[in-house]
């Protein structure tokens, strides 16, 4: 299977839209979300998570704005860059995943909210774990960027980032 597959796959199986088309359920399991590919609200933003709905958006330049009536799995057929989306998308669901496992995101220490990205992260790549995913360069890359971006904005010591990314490690493995 392709990159182009292993994204629609993991959309068919965690999107809210498709879950509801298959099931019609009176309630949803915890693992579906509503996933929106839209246009970036913050240039170079790949994606975002959402507790309130809760939904995944991941952001494609030239996208058409939420209206409403995306269809995420045919959004993720036409996708223009497979592997970078379903990097974001991984990650955005460890999130997801997170959120229902804790049963919040709301963290008082700038500490505690980087643990969660490197959690996400982890998450994410248990998640590509289970497909036939092979860009793992691409991942270990992307996540590395982001790591290192949050550490610079919140200006958190090398010591105190690397102790948390040890521990999480340690956990999810
Ligand atoms: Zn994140």
């Amino acid at each position: 299977m392709d990159t182009l597959g292993i994204l629609i796959n993991l959309v068919r199986e965690r999107d809210r839209v498709e879950y509801w088309q298959r099931h019609k359920p009176c309630d949803f399991p915890p693992h579906v979300v509503l996933i929106l590919f839209v246009p970036p609200t913050n240039p170079g933003e790949r994606g975002r998570y959402f507790t309130e709905t809760p939904r995944v958006e991941i952001y494609r330049q030239g996208a058409r704005p939420n209206d409403g009536n995306h269809i995420a799995v045919e959004d993720a057929a036409l996708s223009p860059c497979p592997v970078q989306e379903l990097v974001s998308l991984s990650h955005e669901l460890g999130h997801h995943d997170s959120a229902v496992a804790r049963g919040s995101l709301i963290f008082d220490t700038l500490a505690e909210q980087y643990e969660e990205e490197v959690r996400a992260w982890a998450r994410g790549r248990d998640i590509l774990s289970g497909t036939p995913f092979s860009e793992w360069p691409v991942f270990d890359e992307r996540e590395r960027e982001s790591l290192e971006g949050y550490k610079g904005g919140w200006n958190l010591a090398a010591d105190v980032a690397h102790e948390i990314e040890e521990r999480v490690r340690k956990v999810s493995r």
